[in-house]
């Protein structure tokens, strides 16, 4: 049922939208800077960072992750840009931890550098870690991420499991021409040292504009180059929840490999996410053409009721789904590195 509004009704609490969804899952950029320069992410000569002034304070930050919490936010993941680039990253987890009740804590980041991060993050409070890497050929890995850091991931990688942040998870993206050929000995790669692997469809959310539908590696081509090496048995749907990935048992199990199309079978009908950018404004979408500000009212003194209501009045405007491969969409002006991935 569609509830036409420009707000949502006072009985309905919480981040609802008009689609009948509640936002619970919080996706925070606490930087827009990166130290690589993924492919499918951003051009080689980075992009404009946002100046100090424009992003948010520790303060302001902790301060606004507790009114998502208050409007039921039960997950924040800590991303970017490149999360580990925040200096005081590891109190800001600290406070988030102390928030009541207390969210769970999670973080997708490149790795590098994590292999001296992950223990204090761990004590900090952060609960779950999702490390990208797309390939373990150095070649590869240097000619997708532009820079000659394969060894800090993996170290980053091994420092995450030692301090407990298990299971693992590794996200990757597989790129035509460049690592589509070497997805069956990354997930090797990972089955032997235990971390959970999942692929995910690129997205028309980079820089430079240059995603292709007609190149895209699709989910599908995914599991058939896996197929050839693994047998690959898919877990039930109903395990999924809002959770994107589909899941499939590698070679009986127990490990598991997860596939996430998002671009050609979009799982939006069950999407819980709400974003917040290092710059203080919220969408209630990667793919939105709009945003709200947040950082500006908070500036001049609204109060966390008045920011709540802002923050229900975007999400209550949640399109159905992003409409990529439609004549109607436009990619959005930020680009993943911007918005917080
Ligand atoms: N720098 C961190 C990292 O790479 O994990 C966090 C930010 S990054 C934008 C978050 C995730 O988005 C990464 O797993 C990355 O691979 C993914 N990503 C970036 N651009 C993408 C695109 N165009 N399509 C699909 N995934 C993308
Ligand atoms: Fe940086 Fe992550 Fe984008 Fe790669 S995907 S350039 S690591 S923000």
């Amino acid at each position: 049922m569609v509830r036409d509004s420009a707000r949502p009704p006072d009985d309905l609490r919480g981040l609802p939208d008009r689609h009948g969804r509640v936002a619970r899952d919080l996706r925070v950029s606490v930087t827009d800077r990166c130290n690589l320069r993924c492919r499918y992410c951003m051009p080689a000569e980075g992009l404009p960072w946002l100046a100090k002034p424009e992003m948010l304070t520790d303060d302001e930050l902790v301060r606004l992750v507790g009114i998502f919490v208050g409007l039921g936010v039960r997950q924040v993941r800590l991303t970017g840009g490149e999360p580990l680039l925040r200096r005081s990253l590891v109190d800001v987890v600290r406070r988030i931890a102390d928030l009541d009740p207390r969210p769970s804590i999670a973080m997708t980041t490149n790795g590098v550098g994590l292999d001296r991060l992950a223990q204090p993050l761990a004590d900090a409070g952060l609960d779950r870690i999702n490390v990208s890497l797309d390939t373990v050929d150095p070649r590869e890995f240097a000619d997708l991420t532009r820079r000659d850091r394969l060894h800090d991931v993996e170290a980053g990688l091994k420092a995450a499991a030692a301090a407990g942040l298990t299971p693992v998870k590794v996200n990757a993206v597989a790129m035509r021409g460049i690592n589509d050929h070497s997805v069956a000995e990354l997930l090797q790669w990972c089955l032997d040292r235990g971390y959970e692997l999942r692929f995910i469809e690129q997205m028309p959310l980079d820089a430079q504009h240059g995603w292709d539908a007609s190149t895209m590696i699709s989910a599908d081509e995914v599991r058939d180059r896996l197929a050839e090496r693994f047998t690959l048995t898919p877990l039930p749907a109903a395990d999924r929840g809002s959770a994107p990935a589909e899941r499939f048992l590698v070679d009986g199990g127990p490990e598991t490999v997860g596939i996430i199309a998002s671009v050609s079978a979009p799982f939006c009908a069950a999407c819980d996410r709400t974003r917040l950018t290092a710059d203080g404004q919220v969408r209630n979408c990667l793919f939105s053409q709009r945003e709200t500000d947040l950082r500006g009212p908070l500036r001049e003194g609204a109060s966390d009721e008045e920011i709540a209501g802002l923050i229900r009045g975007e999400m209550w405007r949640k399109a159905p789904g992003h409409g990529i491969g439609t004549d109607a969409f436009v990619q959005p002006a930020r680009p993943m590195s911007s918005i917080g991935g």
